[in-house]
Order: structure tokens, then C-alpha cells, then sequence
């Protein structure tokens, strides 16, 4: 059994075929043996490119059986309410960030009402949420950005993601992920950090450098998808200190150091 969520709710699943050499390795008697012959080996580290590429489609096979549906925990309306909310979230959980935002996007309704006003005000709205000067300077910033330079709508390059105040890498990628269904990157926080290193997926612990490793090896279809079921197992699973591995889906793939079976 394994955790999975379900209209936001994370339930047990059965993992069904677990270990199973399906998935990304149809089609051919012959190359599915060989394919079989990698996957049997996956409780070691995989000796070549192959049965590298092997590992990673089962990873995120299971990542989709174990997480269907997976998308982001911030609620929002359009996509300027989801960066407003993802810049709140930092240092933040989800769950805080959601009690503040309805009452935030009633008093603002639009990026010109947060243009207007000054972040000492806007800080006092926010405080719950923690770092909250320095998050009103962001939001105050981005939403002038986003006035005076883009007409009032959240741009939908990462080009120009990157030019609002408060919007690095990671914020952009959820929003042009989440709320615009581009996959620009793969979104690198502390949970897609700690296991891709986990899963050897990169040996990298800065945020750039590990989105890039992850966007040569992970097919750029799941770049939206991987980053929200990966956010969900550190959750729920794959947590920072004594991971539930006995209960891990991804447990056969996984020679992390720490693994706790
Ligand atoms: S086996 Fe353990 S360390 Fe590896 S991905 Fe699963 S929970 Fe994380």
C-alpha cells in the first residue's frame, strides 16, 4: 500500500504491479526481456545509459500510479492569485498560505489594487505567513510588474516570469506549470530536492542546477505532473527525517543512503 490523494485528500492505494518491467518498455518480446532483465536489477544502481533511462520511465510510472491527478495545494482563482500565493508560501505551508488568501484577493481583487498599495500595509495583511516585509515588498513589486510591463495578466514565458520581482525558477515554473499547463522546467523545491538526490536523479543540492538535471533525464510531459507527485511523497512519505520506505512504492528503485528498510 501507498499513499495517493484523491480530490486533495491523501488516501492508501494498492501499488498493483509493483517492480512490473511495463510501462515505457512495450512492444518487442525481445526488447521487453531486456528491458525485464534491467528492472530486476534496479535495487543496484544501473551500470549504463539504458538501464539508467529504464529507471527513471518506472519512477515516474509508479510516481503516476501512486499520485494520480496530483496538482498543487495553493488555492487560486487565475494565475496572478497563484503567484501571489506561491510567493507567500515560502518558508510557509500551504494550508496557512490558503487561510490567508481568501480575505487577501477579497480586500485586492486585482494586480492593479496590490500596485496601489504600500507594502508596509499590505505586510500587516500577510503576517501570519511569516517573513512578511520582505514577501509585501515582492507581491507590491510583482504587481506593478505586471501592470505596468504586461498589461495587468501574468506573462507566460519564463523569459518574462523572470523579470517580476519575487519570481525565481521555482515560483515561475508553478505558475506557468499550474496555472498555464506550460511546461517551462521542473519546479525545485526542498522536497523535490532532498529526493532527487534520494532517487540519484542528481547529485546537485543548488535548485538550477538540479532542474536541469532533472530536464534532461525526465521527458518534458512530466515535468508539470513529476514536480507536484514528488512535492506530494515528500509529504507524505519521502519525508526529511526517517522516511516511511517500508511503505514506498518506490522502494525497489531506491538506494538512497538513509533509506529506512
Ligand atoms: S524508498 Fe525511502 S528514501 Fe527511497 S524514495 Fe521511498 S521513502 Fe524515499
Amino acid at each position: 500500500m501507498v499513499c495517493a490523494v484523491k480530490n486533495g485528500i491523501i488516501v492508501k492505494v494498492k501499488t498493483g504491479d509493483k517492480g512490473s518491467a511495463k510501462g515505457g518498455q512495450r512492444g518487442g518480446g525481445k526488447k521487453k526481456a531486456s528491458a525485464h532483465r534491467i528492472l530486476r536489477a534496479y535495487g543496484k544502481r544501473p551500470r549504463n545509459a539504458a538501464g539508467r533511462a529504464a529507471r527513471v520511465a518506472e519512477i515516474l510510472r509508479r510516481l503516476d500510479q501512486m499520485y494520480p491527478g496530483a496538482t498543487c495545494a495553493l488555492t487560486h482563482g487565475n494565475p496572478w492569485e497563484l503567484l501571489v500565493a506561491t510567493i507567500l508560501s515560502a518558508q510557509c505551508t500551504d494550508k496557512r498560505v490558503n487561510l490567508v488568501t481568501p480575505g487577501l484577493f477579497a480586500k485586492y481583487p486585482t494586480p492593479a489594487d496590490f500596485a496601489a498599495v504600500r507594502p508596509e500595509a499590505l505586510a500587516q495583511d500577510i503576517r501570519s505567513t511569516g517573513f512578511f516585509n520582505n514577501k509585501a515588498k515582492s507581491i507590491v513589486g510583482a504587481a506593478r510588474r505586471v501592470v505596468s510591463a504586461f498589461g495587468g495578466a501574468v506573462p507566460k514565458t519564463m523569459e518574462e516570469m523572470l523579470t517580476i520581482p519575487g519570481a525565481a525558477r521555482k515560483t515561475a515554473n508553478v505558475v506557468l506549470g499550474t496555472a498555464y499547463g506550460i511546461a517551462a522546467g521542473v519546479v525545485v523545491d526542498t522536497h523535490v530536492s532532498r529526493i532527487a538526490q534520494r532517487l540519484d536523479l542528481t547529485q546537485n543540492t543548488d535548485a538550477v542546477k538540479t532542474e536541469q538535471d532533472l530536464i534532461k533525464i525526465i521527458p518534458p510531459e512530466h515535468w508539470i505532473s513529476f514536480s507536484h507527485q514528488i512535492i506530494l511523497h515528500g509529504r507524505a512519505l519521502c519525508v526529511a527525517r526517517n522516511p516511511r520506505c517500508a511503505e514506498c512504492g518506490l522502494n525497489d528503485l531506491c538506494y538512497a543512503a538513509d533509506k529506512t528498510v
